[in-house]
């Protein structure tokens, strides 16, 4: 099925590799075109030099003025805003023994401030042009909370009251807030995995296997589109049945 997005004008952020960049793919086959919006301004122009109907932009989502630009940008360069992801993400794995203060600040400040930063542009122009759909990228980390991930779990399960409460807030503007948990997913942040590790993981995983970034991106050309027209405030988990 392709077209579920068609004329619908995008924005992913962290779109230069792994997830986001499958989520931008997805979005342009089903016909809307993207913004591309990554820390990496060169990874992000390649990625979008590979994608018909893509444009990129070097962002940082912890930036108040990097996102409102994105914003503007889109509004301008794709002529309107439909859809906006918010996928940017990094982690700073170490036990509470070693995790410093500034890998916590860090990681909050991608995922919890970058997710906030984006929700709040996104909403303030979709609000006022017809409504629209916001997609934040969540994990299991963040509902059952992963050992040496102390900051990263938080960051995650603060992004899902996040999402409740701008969706209770601007469901009566026509804009849709809804949150995706994906699992252990293949991309450049898992690699740095040992394969003892993956398969460990991929073990207590009830389909028995690591998921693949494109299965993420399914899940978000759905509540993105109108299929998802009465699902807000909404997590979506894409985990394989891990977490159940
Ligand atoms: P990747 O590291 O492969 O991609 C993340 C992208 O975000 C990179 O291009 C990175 O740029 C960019 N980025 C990092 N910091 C910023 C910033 N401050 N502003 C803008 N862009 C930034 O990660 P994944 O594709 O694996 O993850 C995507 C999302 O999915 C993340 O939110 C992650 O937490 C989440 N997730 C991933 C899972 C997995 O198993 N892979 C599981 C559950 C959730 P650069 O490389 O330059 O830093």
């Amino acid at each position: 099925m392709t077209g579920l997005l068609t004329g619908r004008r995008a924005v992913v952020t962290g779109g230069a590799q792994g997830i986001g960049l499958a989520i931008a793919r997805r979005l342009t086959e089903h016909g809307a075109s993207v913004l591309i919006a990554d820390l990496d301004r060169e990874r992000a122009a390649e990625a979008a030099a590979g994608l018909s109907g893509a444009a990129s932009v070097g962002c940082d989502v912890t930036s108040e003025a990097d996102v409102q630009a994105v914003a503007d940008r889109a509004a301008e360069e794709l002529g309107g805003l439909d859809i906006w992801v918010n996928n940017a993400g990094v982690t700073r794995d170490a036990s509470l023994k070693k995790m410093t203060v500034d890998d916590f600040d860090l990681v909050v400040g991608v995922h919890l401030r970058g997710t906030w930063l984006g929700v709040r542009a996104a909403q303030a122009f979709m609000r006022e042009h017809g409504g629209g759909s916001i997609v934040n990228i969540s994990s299991m980390s963040g509902k059952i909370g992963n050992p040496g991930q102390t900051n990263y779990s938080a960051a995650k399960a603060g992004i899902i009251g996040l999402t409740k409460a701008a969706a209770k807030e601007v469901a009566h503007h026509g804009v849709r807030v809804n949150a995706v948990q994906p699992g252990l997913i293949r991309t450049p942040m898992t690699a740095a995995m040992s394969a003892e590790a993956m398969a460990a993981t991929e073990a207590t995983i009830p389909v028995r296997r690591a998921g693949e970034p494109d299965e993420v991106a399914g899940a978000v050309v759905f509540l993105a589109s109108d299929l998802a027209g009465y699902v807000t405030g909404a997590v979506l988990e894409v985990g394989g049945g891990r977490g159940m």
